[in-house]
Parts: C-alpha cells; structure tokens; sequence
C-alpha cells in the first residue's frame, strides 16, 4: 500500500543543524522516496490552515510563533505504509514521553519544539498535502 505523506522538520531541527540525522532516519527506511523537499519559512495562514484543528487552544498562538521563527524542511515521502511509519519514527506528541530510539525521544524535550510533523491519516496527509504542495501531481 503506497502513500504520500505531508512531513515538516520544524524550525527547532532546522536551526539545531539535524536536518541530515532526520532525512537519513527516513531515507534509509527500505522503499521510502522523498519525493519533494523544500526549505521554506512558513507563513501564519499556511499554519493557520495546517494547524485548523487546534485553532482556539492554549498552545495554539505559541505553536505557530514557534512555526513562523525560522524556516522548516517541507517534505513529501511516499512509499510502503508510510503515514504510519514516519508518525512511529517520529514517537509521541510529547517528547519526554517518547521512546529513545524515536526522533522526539532522541532529540526533544519540550513539547512544542519536538522537531518533526507527520501526517497523522491517509485523510490528514490528503488535505496537508494539498496545502503544502497545492501543484503537485
Ligand atoms: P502531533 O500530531 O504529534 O504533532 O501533535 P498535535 O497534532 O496534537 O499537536 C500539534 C503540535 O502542537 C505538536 O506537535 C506540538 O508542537 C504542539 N503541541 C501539541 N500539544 C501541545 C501542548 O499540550 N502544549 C504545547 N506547548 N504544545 C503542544
Ligand atoms: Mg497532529
């Protein structure tokens, strides 16, 4: 079963120099392509409709003054199960609940800097993908 995934390596990844150890976790996974990268900074309605399911939280206004703090790695990966995987490489929302081993509980401790965004469903990556990458076949 061969999917696209919508992926952000967040500004805290970005200026902690780990866009490579990132990439490589995806990349060496048997199968997975990367099929878009960019790096973009990214701007307040992108986040808005990315973010819409946690419009109106306590968290929201600081996530997305972190997300707008410096540029992120904008990624499509596509391949064997892929939205399952890149979320299981990632581990949990909060990183200090993240397993060592996992890209949050190897390199995050707090929970809005936890370096890495993946698509959570085959529905989420549909319309995420859309918003990032609005011409892409
Ligand atoms: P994800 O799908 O694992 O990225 O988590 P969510 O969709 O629940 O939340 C989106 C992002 O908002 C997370 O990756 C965190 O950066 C941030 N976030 C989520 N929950 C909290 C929270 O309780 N506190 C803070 N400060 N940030 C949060
Ligand atoms: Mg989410």
């Amino acid at each position: 079963m061969s999917q696209r995934t919508l992926v952000l390596f967040k500004p805290d990844a970005v200026r902690r120099g780990l866009i490579g150890e990132l990439l490589g976790r995806i990349e060496s996974k048997a199968g997975w392509t990367v099929a878009a990268l960019e790096l973009r900074t990214l701007g307040e309605e992108t986040l808005e409709q990315h973010y819409s399911e946690h419009v109106g939280k306590p968290f929201y206004e600081p996530l997305v003054e972190f997300m707008q703090s410096g540029p992120s790695v904008v990624l499509v990966v596509e391949g064997e199960r892929v939205i399952e995987g890149v979320r299981a490489l990632a581990g949990p929302t909060d990183p200090i609940a993240a397993a060592p081993g996992s890209i949050r509980g190897d390199f995050g401790t707090i929970v809005r800097e936890n370096l890495i965004h993946a698509s959570d469903s085959e529905e989420s990556a549909e319309r995420e993908l859309k918003i990032f990458f609005p011409n892409f076949g």
